[in-house]
């Protein structure tokens, strides 16, 4: 378990790009949770934006459809490989809100 986490947090953050801090840590049912920093950018209260989202590989892409967003609006000059998918991010994201 721990290698494959250290493995999908290199993956993840190799993803990124070089605002984000990722992390995966293990929540109190052993469940995978991924959580994504920008380094340069503060959120309410002066604590680092994040996106915080449980799961596997849902948890993965639920986060990094989360920080492409992110980096689409904050960081227009960002150069991270996951903006490859920023197409596929929008349409997640559009129809996880429907499903709301
Ligand atoms: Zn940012």
């Amino acid at each position: 378990m721990t290698a494959s986490k250290a493995a999908r947090e290199k993956r993840a953050a190799a993803q990124a790009g070089p605002y984000a801090r990722v992390r995966i840590d293990l929540d109190d049912r052993q469940r995978l949770v991924h959580k994504i920093t920008c380094t340069s950018c503060t959120a309410r209260g002066d604590r680092p934006w994040s996106a915080y989202r449980p799961g596997g590989d849902n948890g993965y892409l639920a986060a990094m459809d989360r920080w492409i967003l992110h980096l689409v609006q904050r960081h227009p000059d960002a150069d991270a490989p996951c903006l490859a998918y920023r197409a596929e991010a929008e349409v997640r994201l559009t129809q996880r809100r429907e499903q709301r």
